[in-house]
This record gives structure tokens, C-alpha cells and sequence, in this order.
């Protein structure tokens, strides 16, 4: 029980805000004459570090206050029918800007992306600049993004928003996206799902049309979804061995690097300096100056 607690405060500490805590670790947090069925997540409240167990009971009591409602019908990986044949792009002429935006009409009016939705939820198609040299993509929506509309709002979006800015650069001057346009429905009141092979799949296309408009110098795959449809599936391939490495989209070139949730949890000196290291990869790759402040981040202090 107190590896438990022990393990609530540092991801409190860490700035995370839900976790999903299985049934029978709730009936270890709860008081012994407490007989409600406990909720599946923890929502964090402001870090109290010497918090004891009735404080943490309190962080896991309420979920979320702002999310969309997920929708009735859980889409289980194995249960769901697959979906409809991949959407075919035939792009127009024009600039890219003009391009994007048609491309974006066409994917807000995907009706398979909307049937997809949870209630309240947006279709998120991507932002940038049409122009950018960097493209950052992502898994999926999670609760925040849906809401928005926006890829990367939430807290992993503002450790990206902290990461682009550390590079000298603004969200403006760069394109976010996501390998999944919508966020993926699951049975949990909360949390997220990764999305099926089948979801990346179909959603393969509107990511190609928006990297074949925006023809980046560069895309950052952020984590193992991303990579996965990006490069395709591949069960044997782990993210730790990969992370730090070059491969290709078509023409462009992937560089492979955590999630910022991932750093998020993890983030030790030793995870944000890799982070850090693939961002001076990518920083070198499209000819950005790099200050010796820059080169030396997340260093240990000699
Ligand atoms: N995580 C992602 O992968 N994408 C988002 O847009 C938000 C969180």
C-alpha cells in the first residue's frame, strides 16, 4: 500500500493528472467500512507531497472535470468491425496553404471519423504552418485535444509547446499532427486507448496528403504509435532501441523520439537529455543554429 501511495505522490509531483487505478488497488486505498464500488481513475488535485493515505483517497475519488463523455459503445481492439476501405486523396493545385485547407474541409467532413466521435468531441486535423520544415506528429487525440480540436493541448502538449520553444521555434513555425484524427473510444470513463492498426490504417491517408502538402525536411515520430503508423507495425520493434534513430516516410526523413507523456513519467536528467538529443538531431538536419546553451540542456552539472 505504501509503494502505491509512494507511487501517486511522484506522478503528482510529475504533473499528472489522471491514472487509471485498478478496482482492487482502490480497495486497498479505501477505508476498510467504505463498500461503494471505487472509480477506475485518479484525478490529481495540486501536489501535496506529505500527503497521507486519506489525502490520496481524496486525489482518486472524482475523475476529470472537462471531458467529453466517451461514447456508449466501447470500441474493444478485437470486437470493433473493421472500418470502411482507406479515403482516397486526389489533392488540388494551388499553394500548400490553400491545399491544407481543402484537405482539412475533407477530413472535418469524413463521416467515418465522425461517427467516431465521443459526445462533444472534435474531429483533430492539425496545426501549423503550412510551410514548416519540422512536423510533429502523434498518436492520437486524448480528452483536451478532442474538446479543442487542436492536436497537443493538453499537459503533453505543453511539454511540446515547451520543447518546440526550446528549439528556438513557436507551434506557429512548425505543423503538429496526429496519426488518428479522432480519439479513440474505449470502455473506461476515462483515459486513452492507443489506436488499432485498423484506425491508423484508415486514417494512413490524411496523414500522407498533409506531409505531401506541407513537405517537411523532417517528421518527429513521438512514440511507439506514431512510429507504428508511420513505418507500419512491427511487434518486434521496441521503442528504446529505436528512439534516437533515422528511418524514412516516402522521401522524408523520421526521426524517432519518446512521447512527451512518456517524459512526463519518466522525466529523469538521463530521458530528457535523449529527448533533447533527438531535437538537436532534428535541429541539425534543417540547418537551425545551435547555441552552446542549446547543446548543453539537460547535462548533468559538472
Ligand atoms: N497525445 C497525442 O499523441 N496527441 C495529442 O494530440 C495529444 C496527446
Amino acid at each position: 500500500m505504501e509503494a502505491i501511495a509512494n507511487e501517486l505522490r511522484r506522478l503528482q509531483r510529475e504533473g499528472v493528472d489522471r491514472v487509471f487505478v485498478e478496482d482492487d488497488t482502490m480497495r486497498l486505498l479505501a477505508p476498510r467500512k467504505e463498500t461503494r464500488s471505487a472509480p477506475e481513475v485518479a484525478s490529481a488535485s495540486p501536489p501535496a507531497p506529505r500527503a497521507d493515505l486519506g489525502d490520496l483517497r481524496e486525489l482518486v475519488k472524482d475523475g476529470p472535470k472537462k471531458e467529453a463523455a466517451p461514447a456508449k459503445a466501447a470500441a474493444k481492439k478485437s470486437e470493433a468491425p473493421p472500418l470502411p476501405d482507406a479515403p482516397v486523396i486526389e489533392l488540388p493545385s494551388g499553394d500548400a496553404a490553400t491545399r491544407l485547407d481543402w484537405l482539412r474541409e475533407r477530413v472535418l467532413g469524413c463521416d467515418v471519423c465522425q461517427a467516431k466521435l465521443n459526445e462533444g468531441g472534435k474531429i483533430v486535423f492539425g496545426t501549423g504552418s503550412p510551410e514548416a520544415d519540422i512536423f510533429f506528429c502523434g498518436e492520437a487525440p486524448g480528452a483536451d485535444e478532442e474538446l479543442a480540436g487542436e492536436p497537443f493541448v493538453g499537459k503533453a502538449g505543453q511539454l511540446l509547446t515547451k520543447i518546440i520553444s526550446a528549439m528556438g521555434l513557436s507551434r506557429e513555425s512548425v505543423y503538429i499532427a496526429n496519426i488518428l484524427k479522432w480519439r479513440p473510444q474505449h470502455d473506461k470513463p476515462y483515459g486513452n486507448r492507443p489506436p488499432t492498426e485498423d484506425e491508423m490504417r484508415y486514417c494512413l491517408p490524411y496523414l500522407r496528403a498533409q506531409i505531401e502538402i506541407i513537405r517537411p525536411k523532417v517528421i518527429v515520430a513521438l512514440g511507439s504509435s506514431a512510429v507504428a503508423g508511420l513505418l507500419g507495425p512491427d511487434p518486434d520493434r521496441k521503442l528504446g532501441k529505436v528512439r534516437g534513430t533515422w528511418a524514412s516516410f516516402g522521401e522524408t526523413p523520421v526521426i524517432i523520439t519518446f512521447h512527451p507523456s512518456y517524459l512526463l513519467r519518466n522525466g529523469t536528467l538521463k530521458t530528457k537529455r535523449m529527448a533533447w538529443e533527438d531535437m538537436l538531431q532534428v535541429m541539425e538536419k534543417c540547418g537551425l543554429d545551435i547555441s552552446e546553451k542549446q547543446r548543453g540542456f539537460f547535462l548533468p552539472k559538472a
